[in-house]
């Protein structure tokens, strides 16, 4: 492990990599956390050469930038080196030098938050932790659900009631023990946060716990060097709580610091209309109000982010910018890519590419630019929300007959 400490994000105090930690002592639960790395000591075993001689294809081949041990690391559920597609089709309707789709809804519970959940899931074994817990929206609870039942590790969620159905039944499938609060996003973290100190449990909180962001900043990896280290302009990255956005920053860079990229892609954090603190809180010098939850978006409606710092920082160093799409517009992503790309992603996961269709008609994405987007989550785990977008299939009486007659099928 190459961590040298914690930063404060808030105040700048550090810290030394103990476990009992996680925001600043000072600042409480606005002393988000950062996690630092001895890129000196990395650089010497880190390099394109190792890399290409590394056949792990997983988040493993990126274990010098981990801050785990990564014992037995074979054994996990194997979460990441998701496909980076090149759009030739949308890239030409949106008239772009090129876009690229990450599909992380091919992840072994089918969204992004695994490449956190099993980074957790590790820490907490070397920390002897036998229980895990965390609150989530929905895609956290699952992933870390089954990874932890893969690693004998037991598992408390807690959900907001809204959460879709897909998640649940995965969750309970995966064995947790879970708590289905009556009440919005919000009010289920409170609660998480409350039980786990009285229980005395692991904490996943992606909110809260420094290592979440660090897992998640492995897609940005994958991106670079998916992309032979030279990445598009923009990365477009669903913003809900921040810490995947956050993330990715920390991925980029990482290898700008170790001299692996040349320039960091400019980050669009994407939220949807129903619920843009963050947008708000950019036009509003960075100063965020909580927001409401109203849309249908569920993995990104986070009225009170957490991740505050991490997510404005991301957009801010990177000269990115942030934009909010309607519901109607990640509908109609939704039904883009899944009948141009083959890709079905639910509502958070398609938002970034709805947010790109904006920032292009914002002039904030020039024509010449390229740009990939990160596909966060399955349609699969909800469907209601992908039959909203697509409509109901035509219902034929088995007769050929009928068929012709209704003008379904052409040549
Ligand atoms: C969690 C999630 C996001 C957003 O990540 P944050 O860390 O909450 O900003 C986006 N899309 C999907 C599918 C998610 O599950
Ligand atoms: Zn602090």
């Amino acid at each position: 492990m190459h961590v040298t400490g914690y930063r404060c994000t808030h105040c700048k105090r550090e810290y030394a990599y103990s476990e009992d930690m996680l925001t600043c002592e000072h600042c409480g639960d606005l002393g988000i956390l950062d996690i630092l790395f001895d890129y000196t000591a990395i650089k010497k075993e880190f390099t394109r050469e190792t890399l290409a001689s590394d056949r792990t294809n997983s988040i493993w081949r990126y274990r010098a930038l981990l801050p785990v041990e990564g014992h037995n690391w074979e054994q996990f559920l194997r979460v990441g080196w998701t496909p980076l597609y090149r759009s030739h089709a949308l890239e030409r309707s949106l008239g772009l030098k090129a876009l690229y789709i990450k599909d992380d809804g091919l992840n072994p519970t089918a969204s992004l938050k695994d490449r956190a959940s099993v980074v957790a899931v590790s820490r907490a074994r070397e920390l002897g932790y036998k229980t895990i817990a965390c609150s989530s929206t929905g895609n956290a609870a699952s992933s870390l659900a089954g990874n932890a039942s893969r690693m004998g590790l037991k598992s408390v969620i807690f959900v907001p009631e809204r959460a879709p159905k897909g998640k649940v039944a995965q969750l309970l499938i995966f064995g947790a023990n879970v708590i289905s609060v009556q009440g919005n996003y919000r009010q289920t973290f409170e609660l998480s946060a409350a039980a786990i100190e009285k229980w005395g449990f692991y904490n996943r909180n992606a909110g809260i716990n420094p290592i979440m962001a660090e897992g998640k900043k492995t897609a940005a990896l994958e991106i670079a060097e998916q992309l032979c280290f030279n990445p598009t302009d923009w990365v477009a990255v669903s913003v809900g709580d921040g810490c995947t956005i956050g993330g990715i920053y920390n991925g980029f860079n990482d290898l700008y610091k170790l001299g692996l990229l040349e320039r960091i892609p400019k980050l669009l954090g994407v939220q949807s209309s129903g619920c843009a603190p963050f947008v708000k809180a950019a036009n509003n010098n960075g100063k965020l109000e909580p927001a409401e939850e109203n849309t249908l978006a569920d993995s990104i409606a986070v009225g009170v982010p957490r991740n505050v710092e991490k997510a404005l920082r991301a957009v801010r160093e990177s000269f990115g910018a942030w934009v909010e799409v309607s519901d109607e517009a990640i509908l109609s992503a939704m039904r883009t890519l899944g009948s141009t790309e083959g890709i079905f992603g639910e509502p958070a996961g398609v938002a970034a590419t709805a947010g790109v269709v904006e920032a292009l008609s914002k002039g904030l994405i020039k024509q010449n630019e390229s740009v990939t987007v990160l596909c966060t989550g399955s349609g699969l785990k909800d469907v209601s929300n992908a039959m909203l977008a697509a409509g109901e299939p035509f219902s034929c009486p088995p007769d050929l007959h009928a068929l012709e007659k209704s003008g379904r099928i052409g040549k």
